[in-house]
């Protein structure tokens, strides 16, 4: 096996302390990324209330 997988670079979230590798949507600020996903992101990271209400009003 001649090709090798290409190491991406992991961080720890700051909200649920798990690790998470490199994304392409980080690319530009994988810097400045703390959190594993939006949910942690915005310190929403409870386990009962993993659903995303989105009401729009209209
Ligand atoms: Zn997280």
């Amino acid at each position: 096996m001649a090709h090798r997988k290409p190491h991406l670079p992991e961080k720890t979230c700051q909200a649920c302390g798990r690790p998470f590798a490199w994304r392409k949507k980080w690319a530009r600020d994988w810097e400045n990324v703390r959190y594993c996903s939006d949910a942690c992101r915005t310190g929403r990271h409870s386990a009962a209330t993993g659903v995303a209400r989105k009401d729009g009003g209209r």
